[in-house]
């Protein structure tokens, strides 16, 4: 599929400024804007914030801590508690102390 994309889109590029020229191209770049914006949001290329589910903030008890992945190779990540009132910020190394008590106490459980 990714060689078909490629063809295209080498394709499309070696014919740029016929394309520009056509009475069609405002029609054909509204529908390739669409398109884009909805494959994007399908799979995006870089990482998004997500919500942590099943994890509740341990300054206010709230259950809207996010997770931001680092916004370039090595830097951190963050994770956020998205209340505005609290914005508890959790370091990454205490971030995986938690989870890895949380596995160990899981895997516990069901032993
Ligand atoms: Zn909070």
């Amino acid at each position: 599929m990714s060689d078909v994309v490629d063809d295209l889109t080498r394709w499309l590029l070696q014919r740029l400024d016929w394309i520009a020229e056509q009475p069609w191209v405002d029609e054909f770049l509204t529908e390739a804007a669409g398109l884009r914006g909805t494959n994007m949001a399908r799979w995006p290329l870089v990482d998004r914030a997500r919500p942590l589910r099943g994890h509740t903030c341990i300054r206010c008890g709230g259950t809207g801590l996010m997770l931001y992945p680092p916004s370039s190779p090595g830097w951190p990540i963050a994770i956020l508690c998205s209340n505005v009132q609290c914005g508890h910020s959790i370091p990454e190394d205490e971030w995986h102390q938690i989870t890895e008590r949380l596995e160990q106490y899981r895997g516990k459980r069901s032993a």
